[in-house]
């Protein structure tokens, strides 16, 4: 098992004070993987510290100077894809391809997409006798989840430093290896000291004694709607800058003109990807109610084809959840929507058949579910799709705006302007028509308990900055 008690400050490796050791586990084989040392206060302070003392200098630094930067972490990172796809599918269980593909892909070209957006991105404009500033927002800490632990990470510390931020990064404690693995890509980078700085540890502990420094101009949250309502709380005291990429309960709308195989097929990969481990999942199919059955076989159908197992195996779509806890925490939903009338057309609670050792849940297909029942309305976190039927898009768009996230969602119909007017009045950030492909330029983000702010592209970069006018 491996050992770190390291962590990366002021552009140097130096040794975590904390007391806690967090146990990180491989999901797949339950074995543990790293004993990792939390950092202590002091060493959040000196982490502040050095990002404090780096801004200055980065934030005078030219754009095209920070491009180069965030050019040179793309092309190191994009070298150690291969490396970085096994850590995260150790760490996390991801099926070894999705980890190579997303997991490791994604950050690579976020931060490609940073460093091209520098090339022409203004950062002042004339209005009237005004000069128009953005300004750097100053020290950043970014806090991050597990579920896609280095794209979490990437997608803070590229726009924050595209911006002319420096940063200090508290990774999920669950999947903390990749972000030390992106601290030795830093390092190796020559990135100016203290731009990056890196501690460890827990939420309440760590996480909070850095979103509550003095020294911490602004903080950038992604992780649970509960976590995310006690980081904005301990914000407010100091009307310190936050924005928060929280939970979801993504619907796909299949109207009656839609292609159902295909956008049933598409829906499910939309609701299992990184088993079902996805903030902006789609977790809700509404098909047209005369349809029902039928969308309901082909769901089974394409749920098939999610083999479960071994994430190493290359057959493998579906790996295990990313600890016991959570999936407990799934089978907890699973038994409580039975016991409340809804069934299975596919998959349950019980453990998968050979799969005894390994978080492992089955893709699972709820049908009969009320739409007010916790298992239509809460975030499970896990391999599960809820069919609902509708009586058509008024319907369908109340059953989608009926829910307290707005995240993402999708919308199937054989005439794109039908598909694009009911998109329009869906109240969540991002809507994939008839399979729009994902988009890292396109703002991330969400409506109501979502979260507050936008990430990715320039609404991204724009979360790490202050206006100024300057009357002349
Ligand atoms: P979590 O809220 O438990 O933890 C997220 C991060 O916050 C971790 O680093 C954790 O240590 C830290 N944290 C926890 N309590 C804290 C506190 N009191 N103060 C400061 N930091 C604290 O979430 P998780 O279980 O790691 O991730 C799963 C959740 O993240 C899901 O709800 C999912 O929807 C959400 N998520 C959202 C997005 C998005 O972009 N909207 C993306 C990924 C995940």
């Amino acid at each position: 098992m491996r050992h770190e008690t390291r962590t990366f400050v002021a552009g140097q490796w130096v040794e975590s004070r904390g007391e806690a050791l967090h146990l990180v586990t491989n999901p797949a084989t339950e074995e543990p993987l790293a004993r990792v040392r939390s950092s202590s206060r002091a060493d959040v302070d000196g982490a502040v510290a050095a990002a404090r003392d780096a801004w200055p200098s980065w934030s005078r630094t030219p754009p095209a100077e920070r491009a180069a930067h965030l050019s040179a972490l793309s092309k190191a990172l994009a070298a150690r894809r291969d490396e970085l796809g096994s850590l995260i599918t150790s760490e996390l269980g991801a099926p070894l391809e999705l980890s190579k593909r997303v997991q490791a892909g994604l950050p690579v070209a976020v931060l490609g997409s940073y460093a091209a957006l520098l090339a022409d991105y203004r950062f002042e404009e004339q209005v009237g006798n005004s000069l128009v500033l953005r300004a750097s927002a100053g020290v950043v800490a970014a806090i991050t989840p597990w579920n896609y632990p280095l794209h979490q990470v990437v997608a803070k510390v590229a726009p924050a430093l595209a911006a002319g931020c420096t940063v200090v990064v508290k990774p999920s404690e669950v999947c903390p290896l990749s972000a030390l693995l992106f601290a030795e890509v830093v390092a190796a980078c020559g990135l100016p000291r203290g731009v990056f700085n890196l501690v460890l540890g827990s939420g309440p502990e760590v996480g909070e004694a850095l979103a509550t420094h003095a020294g911490i101009d602004k903080v950038s949250f992604t992780g649970s709607t509960r976590a995310g309502r006690r980081v904005a709380e301990l914000a407010a005291r100091d009307l310190r800058r936050c924005s928060l990429e929280l939970g979801g309960k993504s619907a796909c709308l299949v109207l009656d003109d839609a292609d159902l195989a295909r956008a049933i097929a598409a829906g499910v990969a939309g609701a299992f990807q990184n088993s079902g481990q996805t903030c902006s999942a789609l977790t809700r199919l509404l098909v047209p109610r005369e349809r029902l059955d039928e969308a309901t076989e082909l769901a089974v159908a394409a749920a098939a084809t999610f083999r479960v197992g071994d994430p190493l195996a290359p057959a493998t779509r579906l790996g295990p959840l990313v600890s016991a806890s959570q999936r407990e925490r799934v089978r907890g939903f699973l038994v409580r929507a039975q016991a409340a009338g809804a069934r299975f057309a596919c998959g349950g609670p019980e453990t998968p058949a050979g799969l005894e050792r390994g978080f492992y849940v089955a893709p699972t297909v709820v049908v009969g579910a009320d739409p007010a029942a916790e298992i239509a309305r809460e975030e499970v976190f896990g391999p599960v799709l809820c069919i609902l039927p509708h009586d058509g898009d008024e319907h369908a768009v109340a059953l989608a705006n009926d829910s307290d996230y707005g995240l993402g969602g999708a919308v199937w119909s054989g005439d794109p302007a039908r598909a694009e007017r009911v998109a329009r009045t869906l109240r969540t950030g991002q809507v994939d028509l008839n399979g729009g492909k994902w988009n890292v330029q396109a703002p991330f983000g969400g409506f109501k308990r979502s979260g507050l702010g936008r990430e990715l592209g320039r609404h991204g970069l724009e979360e790490f900055t202050e206006l100024q006018s300057l009357q002349r």
